[in-house]
């Protein structure tokens, strides 16, 4: 039997193994169940593809995607490892053969998509072959708490159950802990392995950058950056077109892709991107499955990203040779109400809206954080970053200066109190730069002692009460129509009794949100 090391020379022609990759090879040789979650690009194949060739038999994986089952398929044939997949897009024919080939023990690795791995007739093919090895791709696909929940994963226990005695490994690049629990407990794996990699990506900067009028920010960008290549996230197929074409006009070779382009075009533009000589791609989330150029230099996002986790996989399409890249984001506090709408049509159950929302919130306090963006993605992923300046995101270049705002904040809570604890934070900031909005008029509220207390910009007043919000000092209800309620500590405000830092209002161009 060969060894791992003989293994991962003579195969995959690699000498060393990437982070973590030994450790979890060695598990799952072992025979012991593995969650594995390791960032995009960190090696996660490797980690159930080379115990396959140590175990002999058959190694099945359970993959969401075909076109990339395909891809997987081919790269394996080329280093010489039997693999195939059987799918739809199959004739009775050739599925007939493969499925004779994996009777005869010929086929080393399977992949699969949920829908068949549990299907009654597949599992009885199984049941006759050799299985050694059970890994599940995408893993949190089965959680409600991930981004991308498919109800079929949800039945792929059957799996464990039929095969006990094989090994499962789970692999995803999507950490929140609560993520990781739930798959462990889905997929019923016995004492699990788990190896959480880092998701720090050194080598990439993020900025957020106030979106209103921010077409001349962005060509003024990409002038500076002539040599490089790179993506712009649109929210709508429309916006991906109307945008490349007014790149184009100004001269830059930038291409339009998204789902609603016809097949050949979407593959010209995408290869011109890969390939040739497009060094702007304007997409929507559509592009990027499966795009695996290394030198992609920037990844700006022109709307607000639905989650975190979006925006984290998103970004994480720059920089993949480990040279320096940029991760930019226009963002708007209005791009929330496309989010909301996003969400409503979406439909679900309370619980699933409830948690989209509360993962589209987290979205709006990236952007407004007060503190390293970076920091804040990798505690958002469960991991712990020291309070240090990163060296790589615009709030540690200019770190934002703390004043005493205990009148800001006691402007903010009487105001939340005069008007009943009923309205949401644009609300109270109309109130209190004065706004002759006919809303207010009808509610009688420019007759309020808190009705146009002056000195702040609409902007700073919803800066302020974000981060009231944020440091506990007024409780926002949250959900669809969040309200600002006071709380014990706004009272003790009131009364005098607590001290409120704040942060500085910036000067323009560095995150005051726009009015929305
Ligand atoms: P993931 O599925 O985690 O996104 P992949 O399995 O696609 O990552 O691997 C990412 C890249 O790293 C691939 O190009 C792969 O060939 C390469 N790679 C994997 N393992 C090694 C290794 N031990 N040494 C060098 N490169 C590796
Ligand atoms: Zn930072």
């Amino acid at each position: 039997m060969d060894t791992k090391h003989t293994v991962l020379e003579k195969y995959f022609g690699y000498t060393s193994f990437l982070p973590y990759q030994e450790e979890i090879v060695d598990a799952v040789i072992a025979g012991r169940d593995v969650l594995a979650v390791m960032a995009t690009g960190g090696g996660k194949s490797l980690c159930y593809q080379l115990p396959a060739l140590v175990f002999g038999g058959l190694t099945v994986v359970v993959s969401p995607l075909i076109a990339l089952m395909k891809d997987q398929v081919d790269a394996l044939r080329a280093n010489g490892i039997p693999a195939a997949t059987i799918n739809s897009s199959l004739g009775l024919g050739e599925r007939r053969i493969i499925e004779r080939v994996i009777l005869e023990g010929r086929i080393r690795i399977l992949y699969i998509s949920p829908e068949r791995a549990v299907q009654p007739s597949f599992l009885s093919l199984l049941s006759q072959a050799d299985v050694r090895l059970i890994a599940i791709d995408e893993a949190h696909c089965i959680s409600m708490w991930g981004h991308n929940f498919r109800p079929e994963y949800r039945r792929l226990r059957a799996l464990k159950e039929r095969f006990p005695a094989a090994p499962v490994i789970a692999l995803t690049a999507t950490a929140i802990p609560a993520v990781q629990d739930d798959i462990a407990v889905q997929l019923a794996l016995k004492e699990p392995a788990r190896f959480v990699g880092s998701f720090n990506r050194k080598n990439l900067t993020y900025r957020v950058v106030p979106k209103a009028r921010y077409f001349p920010r962005l060509v003024a960008y990409l002038s500076e950056h002539r040599d490089d290549a790179g993506i712009v996230y649109c929210f709508s197929q429309k916006a991906t077109e109307d945008l490349a074409e007014k790149l184009h006009n100004k001269g830059f070779l930038a291409l339009p892709y998204h789902a609603g382009l016809p097949d050949a075009v979407r593959a010209e533009h995408q290869e011109a991107f890969s390939h040739g000589d497009a060094a702007i791609i304007c997409a929507t989330v559509a592009f990027g499955m499966g795009i695996d150029k290394p030198d992609v230099r920037f990844v700006i996002h022109t709307d607000l990203p639905k989650d975190i986790e979006s925006y984290y996989q998103e970004t994480g399409r720059a920089g993949r040779d480990g040279e320096a890249s940029d991760c930019i984001l226009f963002y708007s506090r209005g791009d929330y109400g496309t989010i909301r709408y996003l969400i409503e049509k979406e439909g679900g159950d309370a619980t699933q809206k409830d948690v989209a929302y509360r993962k589209a919130g987290a979205m709006l306090d990236y952007c407004e954080t007060a503190g390293c963006r970076r920091k804040f993605l990798l505690d958002y992923f469960g991991e712990t970053y020291p309070e240090e300046p990163c060296g790589g995101c615009d709030r540690c270049e200019a770190p934002v200066k703390v004043f005493d705002g205990t009148e800001v904040a006691s402007a903010v809570i009487a105001c939340i109190r005069q008007v009943g604890e009923r309205f949401g934070a644009s609300y109270i900031a109309d109130i209190l730069t004065g706004s002759k909005s006919a809303r207010i008029r009808e509610n009688g509220h420019e007759t309020l002692p808190a009705y146009d207390s002056g000195r702040y910009t609409r902007d700073q007043w919803l800066l302020f009460i974000q981060e009231l919000v944020g440091k506990g000092f007024v409780t926002s209800t949250g959900g669809r129509y969040p309200v600002l309620v006071l709380n014990e500590r706004s009272r003790a405000v009131l009364a005098g009794d607590l001290v409120v830092p704040l942060t500085e209002p910036r000067p323009e161009g560095v995150v005051a949100p726009e009015a929305d």
